[in-house]
């Protein structure tokens, strides 16, 4: 799976998952967490259904990969699994703000 935003290989860092219809849409990887984010997933879950970024209701939520280690005979397989617990979340809106090639057009006033 790729990074929602650059497109690139993610590595496990965080799940992209549509809250209605469950559906995995992607990936985010650490370097566009930090700076689309910056701290705010850290601080900003509270185990409510609003998005982190306004009040409104969450769309998409942002579960982090926890890797696990489950021993198999002699080997350690290690798994990442979704922890889903407070699970930071967007509202389509801002899910889309971040994830639209073009930056939000700025209007100029003269
Ligand atoms: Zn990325
Ligand atoms: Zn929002």
């Amino acid at each position: 799976m790729n990074c929602v935003i650059c497109g690139h290989e993610s590595g496990y860092n965080r799940a992209v998952i549509d809250r209605f219809s469950g559906a995995k849409i992607g990936q985010l990887c650490m370097n566009c967490e930090r700076d689309e984010f910056g701290k705010v997933f850290e601080y900003g879950s509270r185990g409510d259904d609003q998005c982190v970024l306004c009040r409104r209701d969450g769309h998409i939520a942002l579960p982090r990969f926890v890797p696990t280690e489950e021993r198999n005979g002699n080997t350690i397989v290690v798994r990442s699994t979704i922890d889903d617990g407070d699970a930071p979340q967007l509202c389509d809106e801002h899910f889309h703000a971040i994830t639209e090639d073009e930056p939000p057009k700025r209007v100029v006033r003269r």
